[in-house]
């Protein structure tokens, strides 16, 4: 078939499907049969700022709609999510590769996020101070900022949207989301449930691409918020960018997830998490573990589980129930991943399962590779410095707990942590001293659900807000107090001095 024949996915502008007028397109694949199964538009600048448009003109319109009926739009988007969740699974399984029962966890984590929205009337209520000064009262409150625009990763192409758009929208911001090119196809089906939802035309929009279109979000004045979730170095990038042009940013970026597994742990319930933690979504997650790190004399017996356990890692393509691992998102990524693993042998690790000749049957095309198992792997390697963003589990060993926490902190990411024991001492120490944002006990991928709020320390974050939660309310909305005075008759004279309390 040729580009020209594939189906071509186009952006969403004022609340209509628009196809791409530009000339440059990308391929979608299909990661289980290493096929080409759509071609995506890439908005050109003039595309972007049409859709920026819309969403100024839908602006005064929509922050003047009562919170409940906003509301009121979130719970019907809520109820669709739900009768869509299989359409969705399955266009996040075909385009990112992921399992089918993954992508429906996927899903049900970004409902999450709908369903707290939906109590927005309480979380915009403002505040309140009767005479704070003679006959004088204070209020505050919170009203949205104008154009928002959200620019998301392929790992997660219908929860990370999800993160931003309820909680922008039901404040009160009208949203332009510029989705991951690798897999684009689920943004579409998102803006069809909220039209149909009830979201008036433009309020919601969707442009497909690249950095043309990331850098014209970035350069229009009327976009006043962007919220960011990718790589470091993007992160980076738009973060310096944006609020080098007076606009607020969230910027969330790369991660290198440690679970420390002290001696007195569960080696079984250990083996178990790392393996589901480090090869779940073929660790293309960004709270996926990537490193073991052993205290004490626990690590020899926990290779000889992770080597075991590794073995009975089910790998097929992703539409399969049964299967536990899918493919690699496209075959750039995979080479990516897999010079890593060759790179950690010549550093000098030990890899212990070599899952690079992979290959399975009727699949041959496609973008799988095994687990990889790394032991002895030191803090001067790259592959633990560096993102990796595939099945590879690097294993570390230590003498104690001091050395652990030390090793954390000391990494360039810090985005999630786990440490495994029983001491709940040792664990509430861990937590207090530990340079990570988000942290689990016993707990392998610890996401904070919809009412608390995600986001990561040092070179996972930048900026000052975590997303979703209270946090997305206060990202999404800026404050303003008044103080009133009816004076009832009296005049009142000029003042001179700072006014303080009579
Ligand atoms: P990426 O940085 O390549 O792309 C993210 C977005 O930025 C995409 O929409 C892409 O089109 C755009 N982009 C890419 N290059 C750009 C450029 N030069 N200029 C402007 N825009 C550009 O990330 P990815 O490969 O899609 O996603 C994987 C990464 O995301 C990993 O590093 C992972 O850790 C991270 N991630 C982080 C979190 C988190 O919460 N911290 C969550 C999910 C993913």
């Amino acid at each position: 078939m040729t580009h020209s024949q594939q189906k071509t996915i186009g952006h969403f502008i004022g609340g209509k499907k628009v196809t791409g007028k530009g000339d440059r397109m990308g391929e979608v694949y299909n990661p289980a049969t290493g096929k080409v199964q759509a071609m995506v538009a890439y908005a050109t600048q003039d595309e972007v700022k049409l859709a920026i448009d819309a969403a100024a003109q839908a602006f005064p319109a929509w922050s003047s709609t009562p919170p409940l009926r906003r509301a009121r739009i979130m719970f019907k988007f809520k109820e669709l999510l739900d009768q869509h969740m299989d359409e969705l699974a399955r266009a996040i399984t075909l385009e990112h590769g992921k399992t089918i029962s993954d992508a429906r966890g996927e899903v049900t984590r970004g409902i999450e996020v709908v369903e707290f929205a939906c109590g927005i009337p309480h979380l915009l209520k403002g505040e309140f101070s009767e005479q704070v000064g003679g006959g004088i009262d204070t209020h505050s409150q919170r009203q949205p900022l104008g154009v928002v625009a959200g620019i998301t990763p392929f790992n997660f192409p219908v929860m990370v949207p999800l993160w931003m758009i309820p909680m922008a929208l039901a404040t009160g911001n009208t949203f332009v989301l510029k989705p991951s090119e690798r897999d684009p196809g689920a943004s579409l089906i998102l803006a069809d449930l909220l039209a149909e939802a009830g979201l008036p035309a433009g309020v919601f929009n969707v442009v497909q691409g690249d950095k043309v279109a990331v850098d014209t979000l970035l350069e229009d004045d009327r976009v006043q918020a962007v919220s960011f979730v990718g790589s470091t170095p993007i992160a980076q990038y738009i973060y310096s960018t944006g609020t080098a042009r007076g606009k607020r940013v969230q910027a969330l970026g790369g991660a290198k997830n440690h679970l420390v597994i002290m001696p007195d742990a569960d080696l079984d319930q250990v083996a178990d998490a790392l393996i589901g933690a480090g090869f779940g979504s073929a660790g293309e997650r960004c709270m996926a573990i990537s490193v073991a790190v052993a205290v004490g004399s626990i690590g020899h017996a926990l290779i000889t589980k992770l080597t075991e356990k590794t073995g009975t890692v089910r790998i097929n393509q992703g539409l399969d129930e049964q299967a536990d691992m899918g493919p690699l998102v496209t075959r750039q990524h995979y080479d990516k991943v897999k010079s890593y693993v060759d790179l950690g042998v010549q550093e000098g690790a030990k890899l212990v399962v070599d899952g690079r000749d992979f290959k399975l049957p009727g699949h041959e095309e496609g973008f799988f590779m095994g687990p990889c198992l790394f032991d002895h792997v030191t803090a001067n390697m790259r592959i633990y410095k560096e993102e990796i963003f595939g099945p590879v589990l690097s294993v570390m060993h230590v003498n104690n707990f001091e050395e652990a926490l030390k090793l954390v902190n000391d990494h360039e990411f810090g985005n999630g942590v786990s440490i495994f024991t029983r001491d709940g001492a040792t664990a509430r120490e861990f937590g207090r001293r530990v340079q990570v944002g988000m942290i689990g006990v016993n707990v392998p991928i610890p996401v904070p659900i919809a009412y608390h709020s995600f986001g990561g320390w040092k070179h996972s974050l930048f900026g000052d807000h975590h997303v979703y939660g209270e946090e997305g309310v206060r990202f999404y909305s800026r404050l303003k107090t008044t103080t009133t005075r009816w004076p009832a008759g009296i005049r009142v004279a000029a003042e001179f001095v700072m006014p303080t309390m009579k």
